[in-house]
């Protein structure tokens, strides 16, 4: 997931235009560096955050409310929530949001911080329980398949800004995704 200088000087970042931020948010930008990217490589942005905004609508969620929950995650020392286990990695920072307006780690932050969460499903297999109780580190090519049998998901502390400012959940290529559905399920969201 190398990052660059620039990553770490997120207030010196310009607001990207329309078509730079769409190639920021397309997976393997040669800046960002992130294997997924936060959108499919044909997928509609503008379609995608109308849609998204259907389903919180039917669900009778706000973006408030689960970014607030993704959030509560991040500051608790909680093991469990909603009776699937939480497992949490340390990073010194998250990407900087592809609208170049925040980021989540100060300039000058460089200790070890939660970076990212694994809310793993209560009803997985064990072995994947294991892997999770053995493994400190998740391998990336993991990450999809997690998402497609749904045993885990998968939160970034950059995703309550993502929701909470831009209405953005990520694109349902990337297993960053926050599915309003599953997320309800998994934080007993109601
Ligand atoms: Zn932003």
């Amino acid at each position: 997931m190398g990052r660059n200088l620039q990553n770490e000087l997120p207030f010196s970042m310009p607001r990207p235009s329309k078509n730079e931020l769409l190639k920021r948010l397309r997976p393997n930008h040669p800046d960002e560096q992130l294997r997924f990217g936060y959108l499919g490589a044909n997928e509609d942005l503008y379609q995608l955050i109308e849609k998204d905004r259907e389903t919180i609508k039917r669900l009778n969620l706000s973006y408030e409310e689960l970014a607030s929950a993704i959030e509560r995650l991040f500051q608790t020392d909680d093991e469990h929530v909603c009776g699937n286990r939480i497992f949490r990695e340390y990073y010194i920072h998250s990407p900087v949001c592809p609208w170049g307006d925040f980021c989540t780690t100060g300039p000058f932050g460089l200790s070890l911080k939660v970076t990212q969460i694994f809310v793993v499903n209560k009803d997985c297999p064990e072995g994947v329980k294991t892997r999770f109780v053995q493994n400190s580190t998740i391998p990336l090519d993991y990450y999809t398949m997690l998402v497609k049998y749904d045993w885990a998901m998968i939160f970034s502390d950059l995703h309550p800004h993502l929701i909470r400012e831009h209405h953005f959940l990520e694109g349902h290529e990337t297993p960053y995704r926050i599915d309003p559905e599953r997320a309800v399920r998994y934080l007993g969201l109601s």
